[in-house]
Order: C-alpha cells, then structure tokens, then sequence
C-alpha cells in the first residue's frame, strides 16, 4: 500500500497433476510469476486418477526444474482446491488454456471455485503456440514407445519416463 511502508506479498497458486510436468506447464510458471510476487506449483493428489509418477516423483521433478526461480515453490495438496489456495494466502488459481477444448472444462472448475471462495480469483493464460498440443497424456504415449520427449519436457522428465517405461538412456 503506498505510503503505509507495508508490502502485500501476491501470491498464486498453480494446480495441476503434472503427471509429468512439460514444457507446456513450464511456459505458464515462467509467465505467471512475472504476474505475481509467489507461485506455488501445487501437485493434486487424486485418488481416483492413475498416475504415472509417485506424488513424490512428481515433487522431485518439478523441483529440480525450478530450483533457480526464487519465487516459485512447489507443494502437494488433497482436498479443494480453494482450500488450499485460501491456507496459502493465495488470492488467484492459475491455469493454463490451450484449445476450445480445454475451455468448457476450465469454465465449469472456475465457476464452481468462485461460488466455494468469492476471495480468489481465477486467471486464465493461454498456452503460447509452440506449447498449445501439448498434454502430459500424448507425452506420456510417445515415451511409453521409446520415442526422446525432451523437445516437449525438461530433459531430467524426459529422461524419467524413458527409465519408467523400461529404456535405458
Ligand atoms: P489437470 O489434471 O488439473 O488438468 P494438468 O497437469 O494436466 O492438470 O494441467 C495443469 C494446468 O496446466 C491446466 O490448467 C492445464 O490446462 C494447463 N496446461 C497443461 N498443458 C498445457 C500447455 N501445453 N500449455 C499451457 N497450459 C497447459
């Protein structure tokens, strides 16, 4: 608040499975924390999802791709999201939209967060055209044959689901 000598931290939370975390999610932190003073990558874990990699997999990975962002943490959560974002002190849920596909979704998460919180907001970036094909899901399909995803992941997930699915690199 000028004048006051007080400083408000923004910070914002960055929900995701990240099963794995790509190039895609990458773009969207690096953007979003010139937005906000503190994005907390935050790993959902849903039980009724299969995932490929280990909540702590995930951690580890993710970790490692943002351990030189100063304002960027990474977390696990269960429960609301909301919830989370609201012990968090964050006042905005970022995510990412690529195709008209993902609006239709996105809209009905955004709408029902409001009605849970009125105090946190949801913002919306667009995937940058390199990255809009991109989903852990086809990712994830490509390594599983064999095929080198590091044009799409950082190189230590790339690596990593190579390894998951059994090929030496
Ligand atoms: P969820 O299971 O919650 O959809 P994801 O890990 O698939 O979690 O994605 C987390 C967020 O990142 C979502 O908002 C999703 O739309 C966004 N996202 C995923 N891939 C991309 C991409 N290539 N470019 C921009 N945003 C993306």
């Amino acid at each position: 608040m000028p004048g006051t000598g007080r400083f408000i931290l923004k910070t914002a939370i960055y929900p995701g499975s990240f099963d794995p975390f790509t190039n895609g999610h990458l773009d969207i932190v690096n953007r979003a924390r010139i937005l906000f003073d503190k994005i907390i990558i935050s790993i959902s874990i849903n039980s009724a999802k299969q995932s490929l990699f280990t909540m702590d997999e995930r951690k580890e990975q993710i970790l490692n791709v943002v351990s030189s962002m100063h304002n960027v943490e990474v977390a696990s959560f269960t429960g609301l999201t909301v919830d989370f974002a609201r012990k968090n002190g964050a006042i905005a849920i970022i995510r990412g939209l690529r195709a008209v596909t993902d609006f239709e979704y996105e809209y009905a998460i955004c709408q029902i967060n409001h009605e849970l919180n009125h105090d946190v907001e949801t913002v919306f970036l667009m995937a940058s055209k390199e990255n809009s094909f991109l989903s852990s899901t086809i990712i994830k399909e490509v390594a599983r044959h064999g095929r080198d995803v590091s044009e799409y992941t950082p190189k230590n997930i790339s690596s990593a689901l190579l390894k998951k699915f059994g090929y030496e690199n």
